[in-house]
């Protein structure tokens, strides 16, 4: 392994899988995981993906032009030319239906900031995958955690922890968390949710708060309220939110 993926000074723009799990690697451990969680009209129900190949809509300014879809889900940090870097870690993804984000895409879709109006959202996407599990692991010295979860979940900084290829155990947990789902009454998988994340999904949406900070320091409370604000009716906040016994957030 190359010590590059544990050294974040490394770490650049989209930077590629290494070449100990390869494209045949992850075909294999997608069929493995389809096995597990099935598929829904054909598309996997949880994918493995390469974090710096997962982008989102960047939140853009009305009138200004627009970045598309150039925002790392799994945001680190920005290198020298203030481009975006994702951390170089494989990531499970889960995929939400249409009928799940469809009909409330447009209500928190624009909202006004720092006096202009922003589309935060983008265009509604035909198909839509949220995170759910960043596989890695933690050593006590990348933070206090050991194995494979960081439970430093509310502090600011996100540990990403050492670098791992997909294994047993990443396959293990899948199996157990959907299984856990399943037999959970409280979860419909083709109801509007509005508010369905993960950890890590309330960790990215600090870290997007993070990067409008880096405009304007000066105001940084009063927007970090306002967008938290937005984020509370975002579904990537997990605010307010009941936590079902397999771990996935409903509306109360
Ligand atoms: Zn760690
Ligand atoms: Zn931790």
């Amino acid at each position: 392994m190359s010590v590059a993926y544990n050294d974040p000074a490394q770490w650049h723009p989209r930077m590629p899988s290494p070449p100990s799990f390869t494209a045949k690697d992850v075909a294999e451990f997608q069929v493995l995981i389809n096995d597990a969680t099935g598929t829904r009209n054909g598309n996997p129900i949880n994918k493995l993906a390469w974090a710096p190949d997962e982008l989102r809509w960047f939140p853009y300014r009305m009138g200004s032009e627009p970045r598309g879809y150039t925002l790392p889900i799994f945001y680190y940090g920005n290198d020298s030319n203030g481009d975006k870097i994702a951390a170089p870690r494989w990531v499970l993804l889960e995929r939400l239906e249409p009928e799940q984000y469809a009909s409330t895409w447009e209500q928190g879709r624009y909202s006004v900031w720092d006096n202009s109006v922003w589309d935060w959202k983008g265009p509604c996407p035909t198909e839509r995958y949220i995170e759910l599990r960043v596989h890695a692991h933690h050593d006590g010295n990348c933070c206090p955690c050991h194995g494979y979860t960081c439970k430093c979940v509310g502090q600011l900084t996100h540990c990403w922890g050492l670098y791992l290829n997909p294994n047993s155990d990443l396959l293990d947990w899948v199996k157990k968390t959907i299984a856990a789902s399943k037999a959970d009454a409280e979860v419909k998988p083709t109801e509007d949710v509005r508010f369905f994340s993960a950890p890590q999904g309330q960790r990215d949406a600090i870290s997007r708060v993070q990067q409008i900070e880096e405009k304007q320091e000066s105001e940084a409370q009063k927007r970090r309220e306002e967008v938290r604000n937005h984020f509370l009716r975002n579904p990537t906040s997990t605010s307010g939110l009941k936590r079902t016994k397999s771990g996935i957030y409903l509306l109360n």
